[in-house]
């Protein structure tokens, strides 16, 4: 018999013990604020229709609001609200002293201009970091309210790297929610920022020159095991349902985990990398949203 040699593989990166820390921390600080200052954060949710995914996504963050203390407010608006009619919702939220956060759930219907609504949002109560106030104080590096799904990879990867400084980043997929923020976060943390697109070429290529390399893509299984540089580290925000070989379905992420995690250094898997940061996110969002607007200092929220 040959000794066997166990294939290298690399470290798990749990998205879901990190969340659960990040959402024990906030329940503290947000007992003390309330101690110290008679402060509950709060957190509205704002949806319009009766699309059933959006709804378990509300539920689950109000659900997490009471988990860790905070109190939430819900807004259900028919699907045929007129624009008028939920940027005047929007305003009464806005001037609302009970709410810290005010949380639009996306998408909305095809008769909302959606951009309007997003800049409705007061930006001190922005807590999905969409208006573009946020944008640009984040990428001027100012203190911003920073969208919950790329504020989560970079807690993430702060698991790993206690300094990111100088590290090729690339960041696949440059949508509004995940790849442009988060290329603002990594510049931000003096890393060598690409962004790739569908426009651009060889995407394989830049891969391989990636120490850290985020999958922001929506198409599954896209990053092969040998685009991965040795030793980078992988984060995966894909989130995509593929028929499994039982006749049903499962969640697989951007990347093809099975190859990449041979190669990788360290890796997110898909569930229970990315996902369950976004909710814990939001949430260190509206305390920090609490804060601010009353001029207190940020609470100390470790990864
Ligand atoms: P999106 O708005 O569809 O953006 C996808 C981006 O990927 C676009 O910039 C697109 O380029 C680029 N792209 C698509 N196919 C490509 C290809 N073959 N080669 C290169 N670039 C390509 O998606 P998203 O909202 O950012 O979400 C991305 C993934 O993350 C989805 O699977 C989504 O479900 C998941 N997600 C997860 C969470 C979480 O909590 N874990 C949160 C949000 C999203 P163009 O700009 O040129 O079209």
């Amino acid at each position: 018999m040959g000794t066997e040699h166990p294939m290298p593989s690399a470290r798990l990166i749990d998205g879901a013990a990190v969340a659960a820390s990040l959402r024990r921390q906030i329940g503290t600080a947000a007992a003390e604020l309330r101690d110290a200052h008679g402060v509950t954060p709060g957190l509205a949710t704002v949806l319009v229709g009766d699309d059933a995914a959006s709804q378990i996504y509300v539920n689950s963050k109000t659900r997490a609001c009471a988990a860790t203390g905070l109190a939430s407010f819900s807004r259900h608006l028919p699907a045929d609200i007129a624009e008028p009619a939920l940027l005047a919702e929007i305003a009464q939220l806005g001037a609302d002293q009970r709410v810290d956060g005010i949380l639009v759930q996306l998408p909305l219907p095809p008769h909302i201009d959606r951009a309007r609504v997003l800049a409705a949002v007061d930006p001190a109560k922005d807590v999905d970091g969409f208006h573009p106030v946020n944008v640009g104080r984040l990428w001027s590096g100012l203190p911003a309210l920073v969208p919950g799904t790329p504020q989560g990879c970079l807690r993430l990867l702060h698991t790993v790297h206690d300094d990111l400084s100088g590290a090729e980043a690339l960041v696949l997929g440059r949508s509004n929610i995940v790849g442009r923020p988060l290329a603002a976060l990594l510049l931000a943390a003096d890393c060598t920022v690409t962004v790739a697109h569908s426009h651009s070429r060889d995407i394989a290529t830049l891969c391989r020159r990636a120490d850290i390399l985020v999958a922001a893509l929506g198409r599954p299984l896209a990053v092969k095991g040998d685009w991965v540089k040795p030793g980078a580290t992988v984060i995966d925000v894909g989130i995509n349902r593929i028929p499994s070989e039982d006749g049903g379905a499962r969640i697989v992420g951007d990347v093809d985990f099975a190859a990449a995690r041979l190669v990788a250094g360290a890796i997110t898997p898909v569930p229970g990398g990315v996902g369950p940061m976004t909710i814990a996110c939001l949430l260190a969002n509206t305390l920090i949203a609490a804060c601010r607007r009353r001029s207190l200092a940020d609470p100390p929220l470790a990864g």
